[in-house]
């Protein structure tokens, strides 16, 4: 056999074996591409939320803040001692409705949900709240909700638990800022004002990006990211 009539026997046996474990399979199987599957994903969130683990993950975030604020507050606080919230998917949860929508987004489902107010809240950040409000510690409310919406977000927020707070800053919806950029420049104005932030909780890295807190705590969120 000549070294040309082995190399194609070589190459046909090769083809013959690529061909066969495709037609083996049929598709490919799930996990064997690095990439996830849209509905699987789906399914899985679902899942997360409806057994309960979801709540327990934050409740379980919310307990770590406590006590490191536990612990934070048997030493002197120069300013006034604060805790800064975010509030969609930190305080308040809009699981029902993202998850009507097939986890879509739509500007203008989503501005008639916050008019309904009726968001309810994550327990572990209200529990968090209500401890933080017992310690005396101003509790300021920091959103990229728009201003117009700040009527129905202070309705929701009391409707849920959360009745009584130092400020909720809201995001111009004309601002260029990124939602990380506004969130720092606001602490910075909040710190710059005498509130020493012991705390900073929210769902998104850009609500705890750029400093401006003594400590973060990032809560879970499996449905959406934020810049
Ligand atoms: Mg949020």
């Amino acid at each position: 056999m000549t070294f040309w009539n082995r190399s194609l026997l070589t190459l046909a046996a090769s083809l013959t074996l690529h061909f066969t474990c495709g037609a083996d399979t049929g598709a490919p199987l799930q996990g064997e591409w690095q990439i996830p599957n849209l509905e699987i994903a789906k399914r899985q969130i679902r899942a997360y939320v409806t057994s309960g683990r979801y709540e327990e993950e934050v409740r379980l975030v919310a307990g770590q803040a406590r006590q490191f604020l536990e612990e934070r507050l048997r030493q002197p606080v120069q300013g006034r001692a604060a805790i800064v919230f975010d509030v969609d998917e930190t305080c308040l949860s809009n699981y029902r409705h993202i998850a009507s929508l097939d986890f879509g987004y739509q500007p203008q489902q989503w501005n008639l949900w916050v008019a309904q107010a009726q968001a309810p809240p994550l327990r572990g950040v209200l529990e968090l709240y209500q401890y933080a409000r017992s310690r005396g510690l101003a509790v300021v409310f920091l959103t990229g909700r728009s201003p117009d919406q700040r009527e129905k977000t202070e309705q929701n927020l009391r409707q849920a638990g959360f009745d009584e707070w130092t400020q909720l800053i809201l995001k111009p919806a004309d601002s260029s800022e990124s939602g990380a950029e506004f969130k720092a420049r606001q602490r910075q104005q909040l710190s710059q004002a005498g509130l020493e932030i012991l705390v900073n909780v929210g769902d998104q890295a850009s609500d705890l990006a750029g400093g401006y807190s003594e400590s973060v705590f990032k809560l879970p969120n499996p449905m959406y990211w934020l810049p």
